[in-house]
């Protein structure tokens, strides 16, 4: 046991060495070259819920001094991003509606603003958040999977584009613009916001839910927590960044709302922190447990990747509101 623990010691230094030896990268977000190594983010062998036969490369985590960015570096070339994403299984983002703790705290948000306006949900697969509005709004998206824009499309959302790089060039104004789950995917999260801006009438809010970056499980486990080894999520957000970015882009926090996306009873949260917190001290130990076939640890895709921590408050839903044309 004291060999095998120092082996994935020596061999998790040694990872983080290779990772540090990268040459550090500007910041994708505010090209900031005052950027920090946290750690290198473990090998993945699934993309977007889809087994890939050869292990995609983590690259490193890096956090920005600047503008408090945390991002993957290096990460996969654009053309290979888009071609897992095809291979990747339709119904992999698709949570039943009931269980969407941020589309509740959203609609609270938006009904706190209004009864009815224009909204404009970003990545909004085929509609079900916007179908679960009241009858006032009227409702637009944007989709990049063209079978679920077709089915939005037949269920009366206005499809206006497939990705939000298209709003730059989008003439209409909305009162309100969703995006959940979708700034992890995107290299440059500050374009995200400010294009987000864009289309916004002035008094207009802008919601995002995504996960945080400066939540306990990214405190304990660094590079090393399930949201950083997804390969599908390139840019890590928080509360902070949120604050430090959106004056540049003509947006005013109203909220920033933590929440769990799974509720458990308080023994079994409290027994997911403490496998994680045993991981944390020595992977190995958790490895090793799971060699033997210790089922309540086992993990369904890798031996030394961390315990799943399901009840982790490590999400949090942030309102802004637009403050000027
Ligand atoms: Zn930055």
């Amino acid at each position: 046991m004291a060999t095998s623990s120092t082996s994935m010691h020596s061999s998790y230094a040694s990872d983080n060495a290779r990772g540090a030896s990268s040459v550090a990268p500007a910041c994708p977000g505010c090209g900031s070259r005052t950027v920090r190594f946290v750690g290198r983010i473990p090998d993945a062998v699934e993309f977007a819920g889809h087994s890939v036969e050869v292990p995609l490369s983590g690259g490193g985590l890096w956090s920005c001094r600047g503008c408090e960015l945390m991002f993957r570096y290096p990460t996969l070339p654009k053309s290979m991003l888009d071609h897992l994403y095809n291979q990747g299984s339709e119904e992999a983002w698709v949570t039943p509606s009931e269980q969407r703790v941020d589309w509740a705290l959203a609609r609270a948000a938006l009904a706190k603003w209004g009864k009815s306006g224009s909204i404009l949900d970003i990545g909004c697969y085929d509609g079900r958040f916007l179908l679960s509005l009241s009858a006032g709004w009227k409702r637009h998206g944007v989709e990049l999977n063209h079978a679920a824009a077709a089915r939005a499309a037949t269920a009366g959302i206005s499809i206006v584009g497939t990705d939000f790089a298209s709003l730059a060039t989008f003439e209409g104004r909305f009162d309100a613009v969703t995006a959940f789950d979708v700034i992890e995917h995107v290299e440059n999260p500050a374009k995200l916001l400010g294009e987000c801006a864009t289309v916004l009438r002035p008094g207009g809010l802008l919601i995002i839910a995504t996960g945080n970056a400066r939540s306990l499980p990214w405190r304990l486990l660094r590079s090393r927590n399930m949201y950083c080894i997804c390969p599908e999520h390139l840019a890590f957000v928080s509360p902070q960044w949120c604050a430090n970015i959106a004056p540049s882009v003509g947006l005013e926090i109203v909220s920033v709302l933590p929440y769990r996306r799974v509720e458990r009873p308080l023994f079994a949260r409290a027994f997911d922190v403490i496998k994680s917190a045993v991981y944390s001290l020595s992977p190995s130990a958790i490895a090793f447990l799971r060699r033997r076939g210790v089922g309540r640890l086992s993990h369904p895709v890798k031996v030394d990747y961390p315990p799943l921590w399901p009840s982790a408050r490590d999400h949090f839903l942030a309102v802004f509101r637009k403050t000027h044309a």
